[in-house]
C-alpha cells in the first residue's frame, strides 16, 4: 500500500472560502485512487487558519516586513479550524481512508501558544515546516530577500530552525526538510554538518522526516531532502513519509517512483503510516 501525507485542498492562490467539505475530499481520494495511492494525509497550511494570527502576525506586521510576504499572509486567517477538522473527521468516521493532518510552521518563541492551538484537536500528525527566517519567506520568490543574502549565512539559520522545531516537541513529521535550496541556491561551505545536525536532531526528537516529490514537479532535480540527508536517515533508522504535497487533486502520489527508486536506493524497506499520532510501519511495495 501507499499513502501520501502532505497535501493542500486548495491551490495557494485561493482567496476566497476554502473547500473544508466532504466533497473535496471526495474528489481528492478519487484522484488518489486513480493515481495509485491507498490513503491520504490532508495538511491544510496553518495560515489559513483564524486561530493562527495570533502566532503569524508578526511576520505582516511591524518594521522589517517583506511585501511578498505581506502579500501572501494578508488575505489569511480566514478559516475556522473547528470546520476543517470536521470534515477530516466526517471523512474518517465514513470509513474513507483519511487522515487528519495540519502543516504548522515553526515560529521560534510561539511554541506554547502552537501546542495550546493543536492540543484539543484529534490530528493523526502533524507537519513541521520552516518557511520563513524570522520575518521573511524563504520560498516565495528568488526576488524576495535572497539578492540581499549571503546563502552560508541563510543555510545556517535555516537548518537552525528546522533543528529547533524537531525538538520543540510539535511536531510528528518534518515536511520538506530542505526547503531552502528551492531557488537553486547553493552555499559555498559544505552543508553536510548542518545535515549532521538536523538528522541527530530528528533522532533524538523520535520524529519523522517527509520524501517530498514537491520540487520535481517545478522542474527541480533532487527531491526534498537531498540524497545525502536520504543516506544519514537510513543509516539511523529515520522513519519517513512519503509526501507529494497536492494543491490540486492530480498532483496527489506525482512522481511517487522517483520517491519509490530513493528508498530503495538507500535501503529503507518500510515507510510510516500515522493514527492518532501513533506511527504505523508498513512496507514500501
Ligand atoms: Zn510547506
Ligand atoms: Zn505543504
Amino acid at each position: 500500500m501507499l499513502a501520501d501525507y502532505h497535501m493542500h485542498l486548495i491551490h495557494d492562490g485561493h482567496e476566497g472560502k476554502c473547500p473544508y467539505t466532504l466533497e473535496r475530499i471526495e474528489e481528492y481520494l478519487r484522484a488518489a485512487e486513480a493515481n495509485g495511492i491507498d490513503e491520504i494525509g490532508i495538511t491544510d497550511h496553518c495560515d489559513r487558519f483564524r486561530e493562527f494570527r495570533p502566532v503569524m502576525e508578526h511576520l505582516i506586521t511591524g518594521p522589517g516586513t517583506y511585501e511578498a510576504v505581506t502579500k501572501w499572509l494578508s488575505k489569511r486567517f480566514s478559516e475556522p479550524l473547528d470546520e476543517y477538522v470536521e470534515a477530516l473527521v466526517q471523512a474518517k468516521q465514513r470509513g474513507w481512508p483519511v487522515k487528519a493532518g495540519l502543516e504548522v510552521d515553526y515560529m521560534p518563541g510561539m511554541e506554547d501558544a502552537i501546542r495550546e492551538i493543536l492540543a484539543v484537536y484529534p490530528w493523526d500528525y502533524v507537519l513541521g515546516s520552516v518557511h520563513f527566517i524570522g520575518k521573511w519567506g524563504i520560498d516565495i520568490s528568488p526576488d524576495s530577500g535572497w539578492p540581499e543574502r549571503d546563502v552560508d549565512q541563510v543555510y545556517e539559520e535555516y537548518f537552525d530552525l528546522l533543528v529547533r522545531a524537531a525538538g520543540s516537541g510539535l511536531y510528528d513529521v518534518l515536511a520538506h526538510p530542505d526547503l531552502v535550496k528551492k531557488f537553486g541556491h547553493r552555499p559555498r561551505r559544505s552543508p553536510t554538518p548542518l545535515y549532521e545536525k538536523l538528522v541527530d536532531a530528528v533522532a533524538q526528537a523520535g520524529i519523522a522526516i517527509e520524501l517530498s516529490t514537491a520540487g520535481i514537479r517545478r522542474g527541480e532535480k533532487e527531491l526534498y531532502p537531498a540524497p545525502e540527508v536520504m543516506e544519514m536517515c537510513a543509516a539511523e533508522g529515520i522513519p519517513i513519509t512519503l509526501a507529494s504535497d497536492a494543491h490540486y487533486p492530480e498532483h496527489i502520489g506525482a512522481d511517487f517512483n522517483r520517491a519509490l527508486d530513493e528508498c530503495e536506493r538507500v535501503g529503507y524497506t518500510h515507510f510510516t503510516r500515522f493514527e492518532e499520532r501513533t506511527r504505523v510501519p508498513e512496507p514500501l511495495s
